[in-house]
């Protein structure tokens, strides 16, 4: 077997495979084989990395250390510097890089090779003594930190001490003699703390730096970001290492360091976005420590090199045909690209982007389509702050990730988290985030820091989980000791309420309104392509004309699942609901029916009314009767107080209280009753009806509800409850056919397992539709469809579909009843552990289940055809808004999929992109 080959030039190395060679150690390749100014360097590949970590003994793999040697000295033939060298000494970054971009997650250490020696031909060489200490302070302190774990503290102390001394406030207050006194203190440190003094030789610095970044794939920052992203080893295993010649932003003012993004990641505006420093290095741009001008200033301040940035950007962009995230670096007039990878942005500006960059021939519409995540898009429905609040802010800083929010202020992360986790909205306030806040982002609302850009690592991170963020409010003075911060003459404390605006940088205190946003025209030119391309219809779950007219906004094509119940459980129908319920004679149940029949028509109409022309799917009654009626013990202890009050009335603010007892589904604020009406014999009226009561639920007591006396069962067994339903749907139809209104009701029977109790339902339709017509003089258009939701019916479609023009899959009780699973139960007690050891790959209740409950599905589908090839099938599941499941309906033959209207433009671009990787479906 030919010897593994562990690293590649960037001038060698397969610019496609960033398994191998990661992310950025691909780009960094590709970048130089396009002929863009990238240092010199070489990629030591993630393989190395897996084999170093296999084995116990941490050795670097056999064969590594030659191979870079070997590279080592082609660097140094390239750049005609020797590594350790005296006189003209090569310095390289030491970095890492895995396939999928995990920014912040993994250290760099910049300035490797330096020591006594190597810094004097440094500062020889470039005449800068000053540079030449700066550097050296900033390895010793990177090296210790990263390769030799010293903790930041000890450096920073000696820091900020001579800092003081100094009477500076920036790093770049501090002389030659500071930095080397600072140098001198930095290496004590490291002697202190490791027990042994600083490492000289430089190839032993690199072995002990890529070690390092090898072993930063196990730290707890990155495992901890894998978790939380749901990065697989198939997406990226291990890390690569990138060795790259330093070039250096810090020799002067005609130096400079920055990172830019080829449009705005905020807006998705076709503009170059971005910050620099002068006379600056490395990590300074990013980690808010000075804060950054706008790449526009470059412009006028060193106009050679901005157009020279430009011509970087316009190469990258048309090169990757995406948008591009970069990081670069001037040293004495020349431009270098340090970093390549596509730009993370927020839903909006990726929207934009792409019908932007579709318009402009950079891409496909196709490709357009399949730029965008569509679970990404309920980010644009995130709100915003009421445009008529009055409230002024109390400091702005840079909107650096859009939207609002609002919260308790948080001084640290791990407080963040305690009380994001007992489900308190918080806002993290921080003078600047490090990648160790990163489980108080996960907790946090927004982010809010008083130092930093755009591109600090709060503002990338925000944008990267779709979190407001304001960046930089440099008016806040956070004192995280005394768990308070100062803005201006006030104050806030820890606790009190916050509200950030991401979208225009404004903070205030207290809780601000916020609405629902928009859909902007470029979302609607996106939406409008995906339903040119999708073979899926979407329609939306709705129950009231509110709801129905939010399905339109967003685009549905029709209510696939309007619920019958909700409307009963309104407050002033609950009463009548409950006098049905307990109707002991048909002629009682009647009565109480032919009250409801006008309110539930003329909720109907409403809904019709909104949705005219398209289709709206009615399911019939379908929980169990005693969802509507109070439980054993609620009906006990009111009893029970009740009967005290009637032996002793006492006083009338209790008995006022207690009268709400009477009204099943009244609210304690739904007093105050007149004083006349407060006698013995209205709690003794009470006593009874409550007693009645009490009786009924005992008797509709059922041991698995769930499983019991719901759905059709119902329609069976009290064939007027369903039929004063079909009549309210069909006479509202009528009603709005006389007025000229297009209407296609749909009328859905839930729970059913046999073509017999399909036929039983559609023959009182039938029968219903006749008076109704004969009533009005009209002829109806409607269909008669059926719920899928238990295993049998699945398996009967064949003949159900003789009674049946559509079948909606509901996939929430079919997926309960395919498992014998109960939803809460499960994912409260086990599923965890069964998706934690792999015995399930995903959630079955989130994500449709391939292998069983997709497989009942099909065979309904077919089968049903085969009687009636237009059937039409839907599902009306959870499961209809979550696009790994639409691809499977898209897959299946599935006529439409329904889901809430927050997920009807994530469930129609899913459906196009369904449509548009059909081929690769497997
Ligand atoms: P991250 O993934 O955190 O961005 P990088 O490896 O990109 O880490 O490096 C951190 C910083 O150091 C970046 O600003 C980068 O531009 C800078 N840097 C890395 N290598 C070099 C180099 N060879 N010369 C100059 N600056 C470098
Ligand atoms: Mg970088
Ligand atoms: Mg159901």
């Amino acid at each position: 077997m030919a010897a593994q080959q562990w690293v590649y030039a960037f001038t060698e190395g397969d610019g496609k495979d960033k398994k191998l060679l990661g992310g950025k150690g691909a780009n960094l390749c590709e970048m130089t084989q396009i002929g863009l100014n990238v240092p010199p360097g070489f990629v030591i590949t993630t393989q190395a990395c897996l084999d170093y970590l296999a084995h116990a003994e941490r050795q670097l793999p056999e064969g590594l250390p030659d191979e870079i040697r070997t590279h080592i000295r082609s660097l140094e033939q390239q750049t005609g510097k020797v590594f350790g060298g005296a006189d003209n000494p090569l310095l390289v970054s030491v970095r890492s890089g895995s396939a999928m971009s995990m920014p912040g997650m993994m250290d760099t250490i910049l300035n490797l090779g330096l020591n006594d020696d190597t810094l004097s031909g440094l500062i020889q060489q470039t005449g800068n003594e000053r540079f030449g200490w700066d550097a050296y302070r900033r390895f010793i302190q990177l090296f210790g930190h990263v390769a030799l774990g010293i903790a930041d503290s000890h450096f920073d102390e000696h820091f900020d001490a001579i800092k003081r001394q100094a009477g500076v406030k920036a790093d770049i207050g501090l002389d030659a003699e500071h930095l080397e006194e600072i140098c001198r203190l930095f290496l004590e440190v490291v002697e202190e703390q490791t027990g042994k003094p600083f490492p000289r030789d430089p190839y032993q610095q690199l072995e002990l730096a890529v070690k390092a970044v090898f072993n930063s794939w196990r730290g707890k920052r990155a495992v901890d970001y894998r978790r939380e992203f749901k990065i697989t080893p198939e997406m990226a295993n291990g890390t690569a290492v990138n060795v790259v010649t330093m070039v250096f932003g810090n020799m002067g003012n005609d130096c400079a360091t920055g990172v830019g993004f080829t449009r705005d990641p905020g807006t998705g505006e076709n503009v170059m976005f971005g910050e620099y420093l002068v006379n600056a290095q490395g990590e300074d741009v990013v980690a808010g420590i000075r804060t950054p001008k706008p790449v526009s200033e470059m412009a006028d301040e060193m106009p050679e090199m901005y157009r020279q940035l430009v011509e970087l950007r316009n190469k990258l962009e048309s090169h990757y045909r995406e948008v591009q995230d970069f990081e670069y670096t001037i040293e004495k007039g020349t431009l270098y690209c340090l970093q390549t990878r596509n730009g993370k942005m927020n839903a909006a500006a990726r929207v934009r982007t792409s019908v932007e960059m579709a318009n402009e021939g950079l891409l496909s519409r196709e490709e357009a389509l399949l730029r965008v995540e569509p679970d990404m898009l309920e980010q644009l429905l995130h709100p915003r702050l009421d445009p008529e609040h009055k409230s002024t802010p109390v400091a702005t800083g840079l909107p650096a990730s859009p939207g609002a929010a609002a919260g308790k202020a948080v001084f640290d992360a791990d407080r963040a988290e305690l009380l994001g986790r007992a489900g308190q909205k918080v806002i993290l306030v921080r003078e600047e985030t490090k990648p160790e806040d990163i489980h108080g982002f996960f907790a946090s609302e927004g982010i809010l820091t008083s130092r930093g850009g755009k591109t600090s690592h709060a503002a990338v991170v925000a944008r990267g989980m779709g979190k407001p963020c304001v960046a930089g409010a440099e008016g806040i003075v956070v004192n995280v000791k005394a768990r308070m911060a100062a803005v201006g003459e006030t104050t806030f404390l820890e606790g009190d309420t916050l509200t950030i605006d991401g979208t225009t940088g404004n903070v205030y205190i207290g809780e601000i309104a916020t609405v629902d946003p928009e859909f902007s025209d470029n979302l609607k030119t996106l939406l409008a392509w995906s339903d040119a391309i999708a073979r899926l219809q979407v329609m939306a779950n709705a129950d009231t004309p509110a709801a129905a007219q939010k399905a339109v906004d967003y685009g549905a094509q029709g209510i696939g699942l309007c619920r019958t119940e909700r409307m009963f459980n309104a407050v002033e129908r609950l009463p009548v609901v409950v006098e049905m319920i307990l109707a002991d004679t048909l002629e009682e149940r009647r009565d109480a029916l032919d009250k409801l029949l006008p309110m539930q028509r003329g909720d109907f109409k409403e809904i019709f009314r909104v949705m005219s022309p398209r289709p709206v799917t009615v399911r019939l009654l379908d929980p169990p009767m005693h969802e509507f009626l109070p439980t054993e013990a609620q009906l006990l202890e009111e009893l029970e107080h009740l009967q005290k009050l009637h032996v002793n009335m006492q006083g009338i603010g209790e008995l006022v209280g207690s009268l709400r007892l009477l009204r099943p589904g009244a609210r304690h604020t739904d007093m105050p009753a007149p004083f006349d009406v407060l006698n013995a014999d209205l709690v003794a009226e009470a006593i009874t009806k409550k007693r009645q009561m009490l009786n009924k639920v005992r008797v509709l007591y059922e041991v698995n509800p769930m499983l019991g006396h719901r759905g059709v069962r119902l329609g069976i067994t009290y064939p007027e409850i369903y039929r004063m339903q079909i009549q309210a749907v069909l006479e509202a139809a009528a009603e709005l056919q006389r007025e000229g209104i297009d209407v296609i009701p749909e009328i859905m029977v839930p729970q059913v397992i046999s073509p017999e109790e399909l036929k039983i339902v559609k023959q009182y339709t039938e029968e219903v539709q006749q008076q109704v017509e004969r009533h009005y003089d009209v002829s109806l258009n409607y269909r008669f469809g059926t719920m899928m939701e238990t295993v049998r019916s699945t398996l009967r479609a064949e003949r159900i579909a003789g009674y049946a023009d559509f079948f909606s899959f509901g996939t929430n009780d079919l997926t309960q009843a395919a498992f014998s699973f109960s939803r809460e139960d499960a994912e409260n007690k086990f599923l965890p552990q069964y998706i934690a050891r792999g015995i399930l790959r995903d959630n079955p209740f989130e994500a449709l289940d391939y292998n069983g409950v997709l497989k009942l599905m099909n065979i309904a589908v077919k089968d049903g055809r085969k009687v009636r090839p237009d059937l039409k099938v839907g599902i009306c599941g959870e499961h209809g808004g979550h696009p790994a499941s639409i691809r499977h309906c898209h897959h299946i033959g599935l006529s439409y999929v329904s889901c809430s209207s927050p997920r009807v433009p994530v469930a129609r671009l899913a459906a196009a992109q369904a449509m548009l990787t059909e081929d690769e479906y497997q």
